[in-house]
């Protein structure tokens, strides 16, 4: 069993973490792509801590689809709708918020697929699916939160050796070769932000 999934901190919590390291997305996606990776991410989750009030009063499915479509709106890039779609279809697939891991797994893979979907890739391309898809599979075999931060790090480690075939990086060929995917540190980093508000509660 978990506890009641707190939307407000996990909100405000994903929202810290994007800005206290957008420098640093920013950084990696001027190596490989064209820098705007950072704020990008910091526009649309400040712009959904803005409405946290208002989402957080929602029914959980609503809550996320809402948040999936402030991200849309307001992240821009490729990460927009990619990012909007992962929390837009786990909206869809949990209308209740789930209270234990198989069903926050069964809802996380929806946006997993939603993402693969939209982005016409998946694991390998070096892309943010990179992390999400191993995280995806230590929640289906029932790991812990160790297991997700492990699963979350290894994937984001294993982005650096791939050569880019999805997004702007992949017109950098080789030369991709060798960088951690912007994309993949900030879903590494909003992976750890939900395990830390779970390890508080
Ligand atoms: P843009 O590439 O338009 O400048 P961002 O810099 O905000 O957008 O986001 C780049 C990130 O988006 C990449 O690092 C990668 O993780 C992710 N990405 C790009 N294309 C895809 C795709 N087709 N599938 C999955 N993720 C992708
Ligand atoms: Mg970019």
């Amino acid at each position: 069993m978990m506890g009641e999934l707190p939307i407000r901190r996990l909100i405000e919590a994903c929202a810290a973490t994007v800005a206290a390291h957008a420098e640093e997305l920013t950084a990696l996606d001027q190596a490989i792509g064209d820098g705007d990776h950072g704020l990008n991410m910091q526009r649309g989750f400040k712009a959904v801590a803005e409405a946290a009030e208002e989402i957080a009063a929602l029914p959980f499915g609503k809550a996320l689809h809402k948040a999936g479509m402030t991200l849309v709106m307001k992240v821009g890039g490729a990460s927009g709708p990619l990012y909007g779609s992962l929390f837009m279809a786990m909206g869809k697939a949990g209308h209740e918020a789930p209270t234990e891991p198989a069903r926050l797994a069964e809802v996380f893979a929806a946006g997993v697929e939603a993402v693969k979907a939209r982005g016409k890739s998946d694991a390998g391309a070096k892309t943010m699916l990179d992390v999400l898809v191993p995280v995806q599979a230590a929640l289906a075999e029932g790991g812990d939160i160790a297991a997700v931060r492990a699963a979350a790090d290894g994937g984001l480690a294993a982005t650096a050796p791939l050569r880019a075939t999805k997004g702007r990086a992949a017109f950098l060929g080789e030369r991709s070769i060798g960088h951690l995917d912007p994309g993949a540190r900030s879903s590494a980093l909003l992976v750890h932000a939900v395990c830390d508000v779970l390890e508080e509660e």
